[in-house]
């Protein structure tokens, strides 16, 4: 193995740790405990599994979790009551439904629904075209999480060639606009991009987000590439589930120059930016100046 590993564990822990430092601080001086209501409908079991550690976590950094479930049969009106309760809680400064939702609720309208001061995912139209125009915003905490990750490395991001596989609203769309604010020249290539592997060979900065396992093979990957695993995929492998990434990890290593593992790359990341989201939403809500992280 010649790559460099990032360690997201162990970065995720450290920005944790300020979000904890910060959330202390702001209890102490202003009488301010941020708040985060986590929402699932359902039991679909990667989601519960979520859910669990976004909560634990947010209860470890001394900010409050609320955790709301709803039958798998809910209504859209029986969530979109409840995301209007939520806005106006004054305990409430985060609110994170998540997501895929049962068919019958249409994810776009409860998006909407959520206060954009209070969406700390970052999904709703407004966060999304408020990042898109270069003003202030609450950003998808995954694609934040693969900036950290990059700048981990490359601490200047300006002018190299970044490739983002993937175009979805969640990662890749949001992590394109990120890096051209960070002033990388950024290609985005999806399912109908021609020579996916050539599009990628061009890469300093390799960002997956495809959800296909192993999709990146260690040849698609120019020598000394930085290589950024958003991918979670569920695989058999002789009768146990295993958790891959859409690079093919131990090929990808023998030729980049750093890579993330799955799990405990992007993963950890995107919970420590959905904290630190929290925090800057209560912040803003209370009037007080951007925590310093
Ligand atoms: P989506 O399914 O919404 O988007 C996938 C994207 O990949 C689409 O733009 C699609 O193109 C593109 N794509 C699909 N197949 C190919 C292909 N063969 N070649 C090139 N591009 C392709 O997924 P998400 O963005 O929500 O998630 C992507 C992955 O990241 C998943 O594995 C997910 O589990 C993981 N994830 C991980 C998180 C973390 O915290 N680590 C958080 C969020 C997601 P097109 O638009 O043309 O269909």
């Amino acid at each position: 193995m010649t790559a460099r590993m990032i360690d997201g564990k162990a970065l995720a822990a450290a920005l944790r740790g300020k979000v904890a430092e910060e959330v202390q601080r702001l209890s102490r001086s202003h009488g301010l405990v941020p708040g985060l209501a986590v929402v699932l409908v359902g039991h679909n079991p990667a989601s519960e599994v979520y859910v669990g550690s976004k909560a634990k976590m947010t209860a470890l950094s001394g900010m409050r979790s609320f955790d709301h479930r709803l039958p798998e049969s809910a209504g859209e009106s029986d969530l979109l009551s409840l995301i209007s309760r939520l806005n106006g809680d004054p305990a409430v400064h985060g609110i994170l439904v998540q997501l895929p939702l049962p068919p019958q609720i249409d994810p776009q309208k409860v998006i909407a629904a959520i206060d954009p001061g209070k969406d700390v995912d970052g999904f709703n139209p407004m966060n999304a075209g408020r990042l898109a125009t270069g003003l202030p915003a609450l950003v998808p905490c995954t694609p934040v999480g693969c900036v950290i990750l990059a700048k981990s490395v490359h601490p200047i991001l300006a002018g190299l060639a970044a490739v983002v596989i993937g175009r979805s609203n969640i990662v890749g769309k949001p992590l394109a606009q990120l890096l051209v604010a960070e002033s990388a020249t950024v290609t985005v290539a999806h399912s109908k991009t021609r020579d996916l592997p050539a599009v990628c060979h061009r890469a300093d900065l390799l960002f997956a987000a495809v959800g296909r396992p192993q999709l990146v093979r260690g040849d698609w990957i120019k020598p000394g590439a930085t290589v950024i695993d958003v991918g979670i995929n569920r695989i058999d492998v002789g009768g146990k589930t295993r958790i891959v990434g859409d690079v093919a990890f131990d090929e990808a290593s023998l030729v980049a120059g750093a890579i993330t593992p799955v799990p405990g790359g992007v993963g950890p990341m995107t919970i420590a930016c959905l904290l630190v989201n929290t925090l800057r939403a209560a912040c803003a809500i209370a009037g007080l100046p951007a925590p310093a992280l």
